[in-house]
């Protein structure tokens, strides 16, 4: 088997996982992950594909979905067999706090010789402190890391001409005293053209390294291979609780406005997946942040695609809008997060739209054919308490009466708490006071402890001064069980599935009064094996916790992947190899 250079390794959020026994609760109802959070970030696969352009080998392999999927999978026995010239971990958001960490320490453990580097959002935010760990040997940072990377490679690999570690863009490190040295960010690309986000690169790997199982983005996804098509890095919004807000971005990466990928590029990508899948593509960010003339472009260019597209909305859309997408991807799903049926606790959010406008936005997309139209509410926000979430889930009631009117029920409705952390970097956890937030975890060894919590109430690094922890968690138990209902009643979901929603809702209501109960035990020893007792019950209980987790998947018929097709683009990506390769211009 071919053996890579580079080998990004996606670490479960908790390495003990299959061991631990802990009530994660609805983390990742609305996501495609599990509370494993297995999907590695979009940017594991834009950096592989660059360094492959630029003549690395570089490998992904998906440890938490190899986990995931069977209980006699050894991420350590893996990890004892690679020799790359370097690991690379993403540490793009705080859930991987404790597996990234891990994973590194294994690399270490059987490769003390083999450069470790961490990169991603979370790591560029900590990488201070993760320089100072024995683990970790460089950190990347920044939102666009594949060029520094590719320099960091080649000077690892003692290139000719490669650059010293001082002249690499972004990068973290420590000198031979051991002073750590932290290189100015000024790799911040201003668009997103250097980058190829069509996935091609891992039709290429499964092939190349026999092995399918490794860089499956999350579990079930070949029965629904939902992907990502990326319009921006960056967001000109300033949402308190976002690590990807503008306000972050500025200090973090440092990048004073959005990289946007090119429209006509954002189509050809949609296109280009639609080779392989069938699956819906959903486009990441707001099409319309770079303005009309970025809109315009991309609608033209995208125009007669026939596959699903999911697009989501940051705030209220007019008609004329709304029409152009319609007839331009007749096979679209809108999303919109409206946090709150309160325009106060929205604005207080950051998000200062109102209503009106946005009712109209959800009555012009079901009247001109939208498929399926998500709006989804958030608990944690500031000015929000208990019962401003019950009126949450009234205002649902309202819209599914008063907006969507039709017999086939397209609107549906999503409540799930902000968990389990709140951002670093992001304005609320920069200035708690300010917004009227208290934090149980400010530090990186902070957060990785409390990822190994005995439940979703420990693990939550925040409280507010509306809500504490216990109000958050009763508040989303129960908004969870009044949705279910209403959802049942409006023939959204069946009532066979409601009643297994509601069964599980009441279940982990239960399980998180008795670890209450055995978290108050002083016995270390008496609480961990009461708490390994109870795992069979708490790992039934992690999956689609408030929602059934399919409630977001969008319908599909037949085959989903076209394998023909992703054994031809496989060729062709060969003989692409094969031609002159484009000059670079950084
Ligand atoms: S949550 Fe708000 S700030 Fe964050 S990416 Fe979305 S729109 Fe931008």
């Amino acid at each position: 088997m071919a053996r890579a250079d580079l080998v990004l390794l996606h670490a479960p959020s908790v390495y003990d996982f299959r061991k631990e026994s802990i009530l994660y609760g609805p983390v990742s109802d609305l996501v495609p992950s599990t509370p494993v959070f297995e999907m590695y970030p979009i940017g594991l696969t834009t950096i592989a594909e660059y360094l492959e352009r630029h003549g690395f080998r570089v490998r992904i392999i998906n440890l938490a979905v190899r986990m995931l999927n069977s209980d006699r999978f050894e991420a350590e026995k893996l990890i004892q067999k690679l020799e790359p010239v370097a690991f690379g971990i993403d540490l793009h958001w705080m859930p991987h706090a404790h597996g990234a960490i891990e994973v590194a320490r294994l690399c270490k453990k059987h490769h003390p010789g083999i450069p470790v580097m961490f990169g991603g959002f979370s790591s560029t935010y900590y990488h201070e402190e993760l320089i100072r760990r024995p683990e970790v040997d460089y950190v990347v940072r920044g939102d666009s890391t594949e060029v520094p990377v590719l320099k960091l490679m080649q000077h690892l690999s003692g290139q000719p001409e490669a650059p010293t570690l001082p002249e690499i863009p972004n990068l973290t490190w420590q000198d031979a005293d051991g002073q750590v040295q932290d290189n100015e960010i000024s790799y911040s690309p201003e668009n997103l053209d250097h980058v190829l986000i069509d996935y091609s690169y891992v039709v290429k790997a499964v092939a190349r390294y026999r092995d399918l199982a490794s860089v499956l983005p999350f579990k079930g996804w070949l029965g629904y291979p939902i992907t990502a098509a990326l319009s921006v890095r960056g967001c000109t919004h300033g949402c308190r609780t976002c690590g990807g807000s503008a306000s972050a971005f500025a200090a973090l990466h440092n990048r004073r406005r959005p990289a946007y990928r090119a429209p006509e590029h954002l189509a050809q990508d949609i296109r280009n997946i639609a080779r392989f899948s069938k699956g819906p593509v959903f486009i990441l960010g707001d099409i319309r942040q770079a303005g009309e003339e970025y809109t315009d472009r991309f609608l033209r260019s995208i125009r007669g695609f026939q596959g699903p597209v999911i697009l989501e909305l940051f705030r209220d859309a007019d008609r004329e809008f709304i029409r152009r997408v319609a007839e331009a991807m007749p096979n679209w799903t809108l999303e919109i997060s409206l946090e709150s049926h309160s325009e106060e606790v929205r604005r207080a959010f950051g998000r200062p739209f109102k209503n009106g406008p946005t009712e109209d936005t959800m009555r012009y997309a079901l009247e001109l054919g939208v498929k399926r139209l998500d709006i989804f509410f958030m608990i944690g926000l500031p000015k929000q308490d208990y019962q401003s979430v019950m009126d949450t889930v009234d205002y649902c009631r309202y819209l599914m009466t008063e907006v969507d009117r039709g017999p086939d029920r397209r609107l549906i409705p999503f409540i799930s708490p902000l968990a389990p952390f709140l951002d670093p970097g992001s304005p609320v956890f920069e200035n708690p006071e300010r917004y009227g937030y208290r934090f149980f975890a400010r530090s990186l060894e902070e957060h990785r402890q409390a990822l190994v919590q005995p439940s979703w109430k420990y693990v939550l690094n925040y409280e507010t001064q509306w809500m504490n922890r216990d109000q958050i968690v009763a508040s989303t138990y129960e908004a969870g069980l009044r949705l279910n209902r209403l959802k049942a009643e409006f023939g959204v979901v069946s009532q066979a599935q409601a009643d297994q929603t509601e069964a599980r809702i009441l279940r982990a209501q239960r399980l998180m009064a008795q670890v209450d109960d055995i978290v108050s035990i002083a016995d270390a020893e008496r609480r961990v094996k009461l708490l390994r007792a109870i795992k069979p019950q708490v790992d039934d209980a992690n999956l689609s916790t408030v929602c059934d987790k399919a409630e977001l998947n969008v319908p599909m018929r037949g085959i989903t992947l076209n394998l023909p097709r992703t054994a031809s683009l496989f060729i062709e990506q060969v003989l692409r190899r094969l031609a002159p390769k484009p000059k670079e211009t950084w």
